[in-house]
């Protein structure tokens, strides 16, 4: 596989193909400078808090578990159920339109600082590459002549790497779903004993070995959704990784030629293009490969420093900042994304306010809604129900259900109550019998139950209400 040649950027394809469409491998120069710092300690920051979430609790909790056999999940010590579909429709609401905000805000914020795509294969990947092949000049060397037998050793060192790291990152992401104590269990046991998890770890590690240590920024330009549509959801405002051609255009070729009257900053030295992973000149303008890493405004930095020019010849600006038509933060697309935040930050509070772990339902006998039977000489109407009471907590939890509105109605049994122990869920019957003839006389009766049950042992109470049918 031929490396990339940054000087010959073709015009009719991609720089990561060439005229066959086999692909080409990049290797990026490496850079310093202030957003290579920056984000390598957010990168470290959000790196932490992947592997470490699984392992804290909250309350007694995990911080975050999403049993999806138990069909539970866990935030903050507060259990969800699948009966929640509200909260989560406003969760995806809320970090979808904030995606959308942050990229007209800011462009591809998300793909330079915050994506596992950028962050994995920067802090993690290209990392264990550096320390066991080398540098990129080791790199290129190792893959022109690579069953020389120190570069096939090497390669073979930074496979084995790619592996165990791999491992660890798909048994971490498992445990989100699984939790460590139990992962840890199984992974004592011979693979024969949890054969599903097994094969899921297997499967995320192969996924994580063959995206991050190979596909790499191939995942970026010809997969990922968001690259694709983040075009629509930037204009002129959007402030994001841009080449001042203003200020560097026309291009001098080396310092003799900046001297010349009217030539730009720019000395088309190519360090921005050498340290580019996706392979592209951002000279060139915007363009949909670009995933705003920030690491071509850290080269020309550097250059502008050395020839003594102001730095932020390649910075982060909107167009209209480098038009110096004025750039606008109010605008209607942003107005109108803020109204529908607005209103997905106020549903999400009000269902989490309103959000019980304990899950009771009551239902109507479908096949059999209600009876007519006789007792004792007088004519009674019954109402038959069942009710699905669900813990899904994981301490048992007791619950009780009683009449409110007696009138002359009963309930059998009379009252409702028991404890569920951790996770379980049962369907239990009763009826509501009342006169005949007071049904008759008003035909429009409400019924009225009052549901309690212990969430973290207090008392909480639900009210339900119903009608009363018949003949
Ligand atoms: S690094 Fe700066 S000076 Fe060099 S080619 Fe890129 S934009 Fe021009
Ligand atoms: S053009 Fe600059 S910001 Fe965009 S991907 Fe390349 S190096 Fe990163």
């Amino acid at each position: 596989m031929s490396t990339l040649d940054f000087r010959d950027l073709p015009e009719e394809r991609l720089a990561t193909t060439d005229a066959e469409g086999n692909r080409i491998w990049i290797i990026p120069a490496r850079v310093r400078g202030k957003w290579k710092n920056r984000k390598r300690i957010f990168h470290i920051i959000l790196l932490a808090i992947f592997v470490l979430t699984p392992w804290l609790r909250w309350n007694g909790e995990p911080l975050v578990l999403l049993d999806l056999s138990e069909r539970q999940f866990i935030f903050f010590g507060k259990v969800f159920g699948a009966h929640d579909g509200p909260i989560i429709f406003f969760v995806l609401g809320i970090l979808g339109f904030g995606l959308i905000i942050a990229t007209a805000l800011w462009g591809r914020v998300w793909c330079g600082w915050a994506c596992p795509q950028t962050v994995f294969i920067e802090q993690v990947f290209r990392r264990i590459e550096t320390l066991i092949v080398g540098n990129r000049a080791e790199q290129i060397a190792c893959r022109k002549d690579p069953f020389k037998p120190k570069h096939l050793m090497k390669t073979i060192g930074k496979w084995v790497a790619f592996f165990v790291v791999s491992t660890f990152l798909a048994h971490t992401f498992i445990s989100y779903f699984v939790s460590w104590e139990k992962l840890l269990h199984m992974m004592s046991k011979p693979p024969a004993e949890s054969w599903t998890v097994f094969l899921i770890v297997s499967f995320f590690t192969g996924i994580i070995l063959f995206d991050f240590a190979w596909f790499r920024e191939q995942f970026c330009i010809i997969m990922c959704p968001y690259g694709r549509f983040q075009s629509v959801l930037m204009d002129q405002n959007s402030v994001t990784v841009a080449y001042d051609y203003k200020r560097g255009e026309p291009r001098g070729r080396n310092l003799k030629d900046k001297e010349l009257k009217g030539a730009g900053d720019c000395i088309d030295c190519y360090k921005c293009v050498s340290v580019c992973p996706t392979g592209i000149d951002i000279r060139n303008g915007q363009q949909l490969e670009c995933v705003a890493c920030t690491a071509c405004i850290d080269a020309c930095d550097e250059v502008m420093e050395k020839i003594k020019r102001p730095k932020g010849l390649i910075r982060y600006a909107a167009l209209a900042d480098i038009e110096k038509e004025g750039r606008k933060v109010v605008r209607p697309r942003m107005a109108l994304y803020g109204a529908i935040m607005l209103v997905l930050l106020i549903g999400f509070t009000y269902v989490v306010n309103a959000h019980r772990s304990f899950y009771i339902s009551v239902l109507r006998q479908n096949k059999r809604p209600y009876a007519v039977s006789e007792y004792e000489g007088q004519q009674y109407l019954i109402n038959n129900y069942r009710i699905h009471v669900k813990n899904p907590l994981r301490q048992p939890a007791e619950y009780k259900i009683r009449l409110v509105n007696k009138e002359d109605m009963e309930m059998a049994p009379n009252e409702i109550k028991g404890t569920l122990a951790a996770n379980q869920s049962l369907y239990l019957p009763f009826f509501i019998r009342l006169p005949l003839s007071r049904w008759q006389e008003k035909r429009n009766l409400d019924l009225e139950l009052e549901i309690q049950f212990q969430e973290k042992g207090e008392w909480v109470k639900r009210p339900f209400k119903s009608h009363i049918v018949g003949p």
